[in-house]
């Protein structure tokens, strides 16, 4: 850490160190008061060290040589453009110490330099803390966590989900990485989510020099990149109809079997107008041909044929059915989840000639279907593959 308090009770920093200004030892902690040691290296930076770590209620010491550098990084980035941020401030009202602290536009923000992999529930829990004191966490996670296995496929860590942010313009989303060795922040914008460990993505990177406190705090504008992945996705649906599926070990599994049994037939034979790339669809961690068979089979097929419904109504019988039998993902920071992917799926939906928009609202238009055997299930697979990549 690079705040200790001198035996007067004052702050001294070293992230930017200033010899002239040295108090002697002892310093101690600002959170547990616990005696701590300045290490000045050559190679290191400054910074302080508890004697006793274990002690201490709020620190992951020893802290690397990345996080340091990291804080120290975005502190200059945030000075440059006129802000006046604190360093590892402590807020006694939470028993949280944010590695960076501002206030912009009357906002205050609490920057989380995340570089090690940390749970949900804790990054879930820290959020709400600083929500609870007005505060906007920012979660910037290290660029190390980036890990990309081919071109606009990455794996996305079950915790960096939690940082995920809304553009205010668009509802496009993204989470915020950072490189302080190159100086760049890196923002994914997630496209459509594979599997539980891969997703297909945009990832734009902006040097800091070139970066504003409103791109960084409202996402910067950007365009959507080339979709090169239609093939794995056809692929992928191929298995979840004729291979052994990860669903078989989740917790949804009881609840759509049951389903696909009450229409006699099983889940490989999921309608072909399930299981499709949609917009938000990050808000699942239920595999997507199971949550739109869901919607599908025990949501719009109790509408009648040709008769209008309100969106509002789905996405509310819809709700009760996704607390009782689905999973999803905690993302703090998007306002409307359920009502993006619904639409999102909506639009698949129309594309595939199943619904279409009227007057009042929504109407159906073509019964549901299930394959007879795997065969047929593929076959319209492939044909709607078409209306939703090419269309
Ligand atoms: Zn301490």
């Amino acid at each position: 850490m690079f705040v200790a308090l001198t035996q007067n009770q004052q702050r001294l920093s070293l992230v930017i160190p200033d010899p002239s200004v040295n108090p002697s030892p002892p310093y101690y902690c600002p959170v547990c008061r616990q005696e701590v040691m300045m290490k000045q290296g050559t190679k290191r930076r400054w910074h302080f060290a508890h004697l006793q770590s274990n002690l201490c209620t709020d620190t992951s010491e020893p802290e690397t040589e990345e996080h340091l550098t990291g804080k120290a990084e975005l502190y200059k980035w945030l000075l440059s453009k006129g802000v006046v941020p604190m360093i590892e401030r402590f807020l006694p009202s939470i028993q949280r110490r944010a590695d960076l602290f501002f206030t912009y536009q009357g906002q205050d923000y609490a920057i989380e330099f995340q570089c090690a992999s940390i749970s949900t529930e804790e990054t879930i829990t820290r959020t709400q803390d600083y929500l609870s004191e007005n505060i906007i966490p920012l979660w910037i996670y290290s660029s190390n966590r980036i890990r990309s296995s081919a071109p606009s496929r990455f794996s996305i860590h079950a915790f960096e989900w939690s940082g995920l942010r809304e553009r205010y313009t668009d509802g496009h989303r993204a989470i915020t990485y950072f490189s302080p060795s190159t100086s760049t922040f890196f923002f994914l914008f997630p496209r459509a989510v594979f599997t539980s460990t891969i997703t297909f993505a945009d990832l734009y990177a902006l040097q800091t020099a070139d970066t504003s406190m409103s791109m960084l705090l409202q996402l910067p504008a950007t365009k959507a990149g080339r979709i090169i992945w239609q093939n794995q996705w056809l692929h992928k649906k191929k298995q979840w109809r004729y291979e052994r599926n990860d669903w078989r070990s989740q917790t949804d599994r009881y609840y759509t079997r049951h389903l696909f049994a009450s229409y006699q037939s099983d889940i490989p034979f999921f309608p072909g107008e399930a299981g499709w790339p949609v917009r938000g669809m990050e808000y699942f961690e239920t595999p997507p041909h199971l949550w739109q068979s869901a919607l599908l089979l025990d949501v719009l097929a109790t509408l009648p044929l040709y008769h209008s419904f309100s969106f509002q109504t789905v996405v509310e019988v819809f709700s009760f059915v996704i607390t009782s039998h689905l999973k999803t993902r905690s993302l703090p920071f998007i306002t409307t989840p359920l009502e993006t992917i619904t639409a999102g799926y909506f639009n698949a939906l129309q594309k595939m000639g199943s619904i279409r928009q009227t007057k009042t609202g929504w109407m159906r238009i073509k019964p549901i279907h299930l394959p007879r055997s795997l065969d047929e299930g593929f076959h319209m697979d492939k044909k709607w593959h078409q209306s939703i990549f090419y269309s």
